[in-house]
């Protein structure tokens, strides 16, 4: 296992599970399959509806809660100060723990920032009561981050955002480093390019000849391959599954390496093109989605 040292000092392992899409059903053994396996970090969000269920994974588990780095997402409908505490609250009590590792803010929301900027008070405030060991957001880019930091008095520790072979965001990459914000990959292993349902004009990253030679070359998965080259480069990655086997296989990356050749042949195929919403496209129907309460 390796880990990574976020701006103020708290560590979290470089692989964690995602749970995007994990149905409650399968999201408890998932977890407890993760954390029987090795795994000490999963992210989940109040929008997948599961962190009950993660919850429930991890005391099936029989980990001690505080070995694991539990890190979740309040949704754009619970931002402004008094919502965003609230949020906590409803995150924590789904989740049956006290305290969490890492609360995110999970999208920009930029036509209306001013929401935004309170809900990152109210993390400010959870992260000076100790209630959250670090904060952070997701998906946003680098004018989102420093329309932020023009308000923020603490800087935000992580930024995940969308990364993956087919598109490596060079820029927000260079402006989390340039800030101290770690680059958290979501989609680490391309999931986006090939979950099912999301139209069938994609290319997933999964079958591209480049990634399917070099895993062929080291005997390992394209999956193990895309991981490998997001830790190596200094990332968090946090690759989603609810099958067991490939839980333990993107576990299984810690004894092998990509060399700065394979890697560079990795980074060159980035296309430049999001799979995922564009951060600055308004979505009303972010705020139509309501989260329940504990
Ligand atoms: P991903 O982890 O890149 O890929 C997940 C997909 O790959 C699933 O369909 C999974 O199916 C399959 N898979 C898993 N391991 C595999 C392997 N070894 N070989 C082949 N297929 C494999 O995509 P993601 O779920 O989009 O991203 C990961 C996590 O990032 C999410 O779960 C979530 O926690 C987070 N995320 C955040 C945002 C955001 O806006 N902040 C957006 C998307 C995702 P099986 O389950 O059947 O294995």
């Amino acid at each position: 296992m390796i880990d990574l040292t976020l701006n103020n000092g708290v560590t979290l392992p470089a692989v964690g599970l995602g749970v995007f899409q994990s149905s409650p059903e399968d999201t408890a053994a998932a977890v407890e399959t993760a954390l029987r396996l090795g795994y000490r970090h999963i992210d989940t969000a109040a929008a997948y509806g599961n962190e009950r269920q993660v919850g429930e994974g991890l005391r099936a588990s029989g980990v001690d809660r505080d070995d694991v780095f539990l890190e979740t997402k309040v949704w754009p409908s619970d931002y402004g100060y008094e919502k965003t505490l609230h949020a906590f609250e409803k995150a924590t009590g789904k989740l049956g723990v006290d305290t969490l590792d890492l609360l995110i803010l999970h999208q920009p929301v930029p036509d209306r920032f001013e929401l935004v900027v309170d809900a990152y008070r109210a993390l400010e405030k959870l992260y000076a009561d100790g209630r959250v060991r670090a904060i952070g957001v997701s998906n946003f880019m680098p004018h989102h981050l420093e329309k932020l930091l023009a308000s923020a008095s603490v800087v935000p520790a992580v930024n995940q955002v969308e990364l993956h072979p087919y598109f490596t965001q060079p820029a927000v990459q260079a402006a989390n480093a340039q800030h101290g914000i770690l680059t958290q990959a979501w989609s680490p292993i391309g999931g986006i390019t090939f979950y099912p349902g999301w139209g069938d004009k994609r290319v997933s990253v999964m079958q591209d000849p480049t990634i399917v030679e070099i895993a062929g070359q080291h005997g390992r998965s394209p999956a193990q391959v895309m991981l490998r080259w997001g830790i190596q480069q200094g990332r968090s990655v946090i690759p989603k599954s609810t099958n067991p086997e490939r839980i333990a296989q993107n576990f299984d990356v810690f004894d092998f390496s990509l060399s700065a050749e394979e890697l560079a042949r990795i980074d060159a195929l980035d296309t430049g093109v999001r799979g995922g919403p564009d951060p600055d496209v308004p979505r009303d129907a972010f705020f139509d989605r309501v989260i329940d309460e504990a």
